[in-house]
């Protein structure tokens, strides 16, 4: 099982209007994990010792769950809870017990689709900087957008080096993008509160209608179900 860039759902995503792109990629490579997870991958050896020793974690298995296969679901379950039974044997001492409460304790953490999923966004984060550097029109891309969700932001900038020669002008364009955005979004919010003062019943809100949706978005990322 494996995922390729496509350098093309970059440029789609990145001409999206929205509070952040990489939270609209994000949300496709996490769908086309699942519907693997639901048909082919659970037929693979390889998928199934990850789902052992791994499993899922509580939103992906909701995710899961939610979607039609449920036998799918559950044969990986099955697999999981027989990795995790030996942990529910008898304790022998209190020393052993703290060991065992820790362990137990990341059980149910642990997860094969986010890990999948983070691998895979790694890619696009170094993607996006060699395309900064590589691409001569990339850069305006780059400026027209309303930056990113603070994680994706942040990811970004963890992943600047990718951008070789132009890593300096891609952290700064990218700063100056995600400052001058916030402030856009601050903006839209102050005036969402302002419309809350009765002399302002009559004010037109516009686009500051959704503004905390939207700083939401901007603080946590895209809330995907
Ligand atoms: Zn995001
Ligand atoms: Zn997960």
């Amino acid at each position: 099982m494996g995922y390729h860039i496509d350098t093309g759902l970059i440029i789609e995503k990145f001409n999206t209007d929205c509070e952040c792109p990489l939270c609209e990629i994000q949300k496709i490579v996490e769908e086309q994990f699942l519907h693997e997870f639901l048909n082919d991958a659970v037929m693979e050896d390889n998928t199934r010792i990850k789902v052992g020793t791994t499993g899922f974690c509580a939103r992906h298995f909701d995710m899961l769950f939610s979607r039609p296969n449920k036998l799918s679901v559950a044969l990986q379950i099955a697999t999981r809870a027989d990795v995790i039974t030996p942990m529910l044997g008898e304790v022998k001492n209190a020393k052993a017990a703290k060991k065992l409460a820790d362990k137990i304790d990341s059980s149910y953490t642990s997860c094969v689709l986010c890990s999948y999923v983070e691998d895979s966004m790694v890619k696009y984060y170094k993607t996006i900087a060699q395309m900064f550097e590589r691409e001569k029109d990339f850069y305006k891309t780059l400026v027209g957008l309303k930056g990113f969700c603070l994680h994706h932001y942040a990811e970004l900038l963890r992943y600047s080096n990718c951008a070789g020669f132009m890593k300096n002008e891609y952290v700064k364009i990218l700063s100056s993008n995600q400052s001058r955005n916030f402030e856009r979004l601050k903006g839209e919010l102050k005036q969402f509160c302002d419309k809350h003062d009765y002399r302002n019943a009559n004010m037109p809100l516009g686009d500051a209608e959704t503004a905390l949706p939207r700083m939401r978005e901007k603080f946590y990322g895209k809330k995907i179900d």
